[in-house]
């Protein structure tokens, strides 16, 4: 059993009630203990008497941190006299259920040591006390070199009952030596990897059976950095659900920390009873992080890494991976070189497919209610030449559409348009696809226009913009579709209307390769309750 301890940091002695209700609240919301960080005001001469409430009225099992500078905390005292506090709150009448203390305090002198022994349950302790020790270790800047070292050495001391071993993530690996940690683990152990790559040890610690994974109070904000909160790691990652055997998947991308795709996938796993979680995955953008990470992830013989989504940057080195690694490369993302799903099969064999392209397609044979074989001879537009026009422009060419690719970049839209004539339609003809300048995008012989481009997207190059020039015509005989998603009505989306066109937002395709993922994934279809909760709660 893993438990949630809602870590709550006390910045004044006279918070002591409303940091107690902060408390009440993330118990109410399913932490199993709480941490209270006392180190702001362990200096403080009232700090016995406010932490001996704290411990007496907490809602829930505590631990006690009274955590020194050098390894994060606010406490820039003097060892002693932490130390002492720690000692009376320990063997007080309502004691806490663990006092956590840094290793390095603890090796610091003999006297230190022996001033926390009486404070602990431990072995050879004569008073009948309740309290454990637990010893920890942090780094902010990166795994120590001698990270074996300190947890054998915590390890060995018997006063030790819970091992915490903590430092900042520099990839994603960093998150499977920690599950490696936990699995040849002495004693019980914390092993938490800090900061955006981190949050893989935090949400999997019931799967490699770490004790504890600290969560932010959702007010206050996290006690170290990449912590989630007890919403989200129970609602969104499902934490109470996920077991040894629970199947691990993710979104590889760069940045990732604003995808929708853990909402969708997860919401979906929970609904159908599928034993598995869907976490942001960041890997930086060069081909050599995506090989190592993926990599790792792949051969680690206990996560049971079974499938990502693959969005910006790394399209195109999923593809070259899979190749490398002797795989399936489905035909669609083979012939347009880009795929946005990744399956590890049981064999460990891999499979890459592109979801993107017939998402376009399904979603725009929705909004013209015609089958996807009804979009032949289709005039249509697409603007840009990266992943997601690439897919859009390759599947609507194959489903019979005429294609005309415009780039700011007139070249990419030229070397795109070129490799997309060398498909063939299923029945062996050829493509129509071609390149156009910007300035005739406008000539009024389009049906549809895609936007492929990442303008109008929140946090993108040009957020309020239409990637259309002015003089674009758009009445009631166009449609216009725009793959951004975030956000939903994006200007595009508003101009378009505003002048009688049909539109067809991301979102729409966001559902529908989203919806072939978890099927390729899970074998099931994406049930249509999250799909209808998603559409509403999309802005
Ligand atoms: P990408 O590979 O980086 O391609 C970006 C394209 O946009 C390039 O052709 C680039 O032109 C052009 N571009 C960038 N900034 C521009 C600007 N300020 N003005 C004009 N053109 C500009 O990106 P991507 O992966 O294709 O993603 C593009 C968009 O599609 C993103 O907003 C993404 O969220 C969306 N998308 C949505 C879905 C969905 O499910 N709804 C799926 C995939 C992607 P140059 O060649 O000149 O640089």
């Amino acid at each position: 059993m893993t438990f949630i301890v809602i870590s709550i940091l006390v910045e004044a002695v006279d918070d002591v009630s409303a940091v107690l209700d902060r408390a009440r609240m993330a118990v109410s919301s399913g932490a199993a203990l709480v941490e209270w960080r006392i180190d702001p005001i362990g200096e403080e001469p009232e700090a016995a008497a406010a932490v001996l409430r704290l411990v007496r009225e907490s809602p829930a099992p505590c631990i006690v941190t009274c955590r020194s500078r050098e390894e994060g905390g606010h406490f820039g005292g003097d060892d002693r006299d932490r130390i002492s506090l720690l000692e009376a709150i320990g063997a007080a009448e309502h004691p806490p259920r663990y006092v956590d203390v840094e290793l390095a305090t603890y090796q610091r002198s003999r006297n230190l040591r022996q001033k926390v022994n009486l404070a602990v349950d431990h072995p050879s302790q004569v008073r009948d006390l309740q309290t454990g020790l637990i010893l920890s270790t942090h780094d902010f800047a990166g795994r120590p070199a001698d990270l074996m070292q300190r947890v054998e050495a915590m390890a060995a001391e018997p006063a030790c009952r819970v091992i915490k071993a903590a430092w900042r993530a520099r990839s994603l690996r960093d998150n499977l030596e920690a599950f490696d940690l936990l699995a040849e683990r002495q004693k019980p152990m914390a092993a938490i990897c800090m900061g955006e790559f981190g949050q893989m040890s935090r949400v999997l610690a019931p799967k490699f059976g770490g004790l504890l994974t600290f969560a932010a109070d959702p007010d206050e904000g996290p006690t170290a950095p990449g912590q989630l909160t007890v919403g989200e790691l129970r609602g969104v990652y499902r934490f109470d659900a996920i077991g040894r055997a629970t199947k691990v998947f993710g979104v590889i991308g760069w940045p990732v920390t604003h995808s929708k795709s853990p909402q969708i996938h997860n919401a979906a796993m929970a609904r159908v009873g599928f034993d598995g979680v869907y976490l942001p995955l960041p890997v930086p953008p060069e081909w050599e992080h995506f090989k190592a990470t993926v990599g790792a992830l792949v051969d680690h013989p206990k996560l049971d890494f079974t499938g990502a989504s693959v969005t910006i940057p790394h399209k195109e080195h999923l593809v070259r991976f899979v190749e490398e690694r002797g795989g399936v490369v489905e035909p669609f993302a083979a012939a347009i070189g880009a795929g946005n799903t990744l399956m590890v099969r049981p064999d460990g064999m891999l499979e890459c497919a592109n979801t993107d392209g017939p998402a376009v397609v399904g979603a725009l044979a929705c909004a013209l209610a015609v089958e996807a074989d009804g979009l032949r001879g289709l005039r249509v537009a697409v603007v840009g030449a990266g992943g997601a026009a690439r897919a859009a422009a390759g599947a609507l060419a194959l489903a019979g559409a005429s294609v005309v690719i415009f780039n700011r970049t007139i070249a990419r839209a030229e070397s795109l348009a070129e490799r997309l004539r060398a498909l063939r339609r299923a029945d062996g003809s050829p493509v129509k696809v071609a390149a156009g300048k910007l300035d005739s995008l406008g000539c009024g012989c389009f049906e549809v226009v895609v936007n492929g481009t990442p303008v109008g997207m929140a946090g993108g190059p040009a957020p309020d913009e239409s990637p259309l020039p002015d003089d674009m015509p758009l009445d009631d005989s166009v449609t216009v579709f725009d793959t951004v998603y975030s956000p939903r009505r994006t200007p595009l989306i508003r101009e378009a209307q505003s002048r009688g066109a049909r539109v067809i937002d991301g979102v729409a395709m966001f559902i529908r390769q989203a919806a072939m993922q978890f099927e390729r994934w899970t074998g099931e279809a994406m049930p249509r309750a999250v799909i209808e909760e998603f559409e509403r709660s999309a802005t």
